[in-house]
């Protein structure tokens, strides 16, 4: 095994083209907010299907952003999908409102539109349905209760650039959506997020908070609002423009291996391969596999580690985490959904540069780790 190349979760697809677009940017000496910047912005609105698209900081600072924009403040509820990472979530808290936490159905990973409707209350504001691992939430259901009781939905959105829901964009379904450009997303700015919007007002609020609150009048700026520095530097746009003209082959790619993961795994006793919902349109930021309940998940994450490979979790069930167990009084498993969800799902490697003897390689490991059951069940 340890003669075997170390295989890791993510590798990002970066190269001369980056290189030579952050070139262009030093050398021009406009390294804030600038005209990179605003292609960055024109080629995701584009992309995406919205009149407006805000480049930030991070997916954080663009739910955050979003939310400021969208007024809410102490006394809101957003119901937030409980199977997510925590900034999803977070940012309801730092502006003093109450984040109500969502079921998940475990085939989808995505928020169960059957678990909505009965945590709507009076003070309810913002929906935040997450499109977990690239696959798109049930949106229909969900812009339904929303509409229905005069809500806004902000889409998290962060893994998931270019998914669709019935062949129409994420990111363009709710008020407004958010995107990442960490690593361990399909394309990367290192650090880097966007908020897409159609609506106006929306837009020349999110346009007026990301900088300072300020609008410039002749010679000086007028603070309109207590706003925040939350602009991407065109530094880091220059290389999500070079990423951008890679999104389609890194795609295709990842929707290449991640067919060949299923076609190798269906039927290997122990593991449930991704759904194919009704609305297709999966991107696979990450493959994500269920593992049956009777079969130590974390131990598997040792036993594929000692053979050189990198698996993790899926991601969090907010409702069992310390914070949120203390500040709302929620008990480990009140989202049954969610909770198996991260007690049982996997995430396999899955990058654009993997080869398929890689693939081999990691199904068989995953195999070998499963057979041998006193290193993986309890
Ligand atoms: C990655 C991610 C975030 C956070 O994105 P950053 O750009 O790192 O702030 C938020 N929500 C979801 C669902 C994510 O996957």
């Amino acid at each position: 095994m340890s003669d075997l190349a170390h295989i890791r979760l993510v590798v990002p697809e970066i190269d001369e083209d980056e290189l030579r677009e952050v070139q262009a940017v030093l050398a021009s000496g406009y390294l804030t907010q600038g005209p990179k910047v605003a292609e960055f912005e024109r080629l995701v609105a584009e992309r995406v299907g919205t009149r407006y698209a805000f480049a930030t900081t991070s997916a954080t600072t663009a739910l955050h952003l979003a939310l400021v924009a969208m007024g809410i403040s102490a006394g809101d509820e957003v119901l937030v999908a409980d199977f997510t990472f925590p900034a999803t979530a977070n940012v309801v808290v730092q502006q003093g409102a109450t984040p109500v936490l969502v079921d998940v159905d475990s085939s989808t990973f995505t928020m169960d539109p059957k678990d909505l409707e009965g945590k709507i209350t009076t003070r309810s504001r913002v929906l935040i349905p997450v499109h977990a691992f690239g696959l798109s939430a049930d949106m229909d259901p969900i812009l339904e209760i929303a509409r229905a009781h005069g809500l806004r939905v902000l889409e998290d959105a962060a893994c998931a650039i270019a998914a669709t829901y019935y062949d129409r964009p994420v990111g363009s379904l709710g008020t407004a959506g958010c995107f990442s450009f960490h690593p361990r997303k399909a394309i990367t700015t290192g650090e880097g997020g966007m908020i897409t919007t159609d609506d106006d007002a929306l837009a020349e609020r999110i346009a007026l908070l990301r900088s300072h609150g300020g609008v410039r009048t002749g010679n000086r700026f007028r603070f309109e609002a207590a706003g925040f520095n939350y602009r991407l530097s065109d530094i880091l746009a220059a290389v999500g423009v070079a990423q951008l003209r890679k999104l389609d082959r890194i795609l295709e790619r990842k929707r290449e291996l991640a067919a060949e993961y299923t076609r190798r795994l269906h039927g290997l006793e122990g593991v449930a391969t991704p759904v194919d919902p009704a609305w297709h349109g999966h991107v696979y930021q990450s493959y994500v596999l269920m593992i049956d309940e009777a079969i130590n998940r974390d131990r598997l994450i040792g036993a594929m580690r000692e053979r050189g490979i990198e698996t993790t979790l899926g991601t969090y069930a907010l409702h069992a985490e310390p914070f949120f167990t203390r500040t709302y009084g929620y008990r480990p498993g009140d989202l049954p959904g969610s909770y198996a969800s991260y007690r049982r799902s996997l995430t396999l490697p899955l990058y654009p540069s993997m080869t398929d003897a890689d693939i081999d390689r990691i199904v068989d490991s995953l195999s070998c780790a499963l057979a041998s059951s006193p290193g993986t069940t309890r």
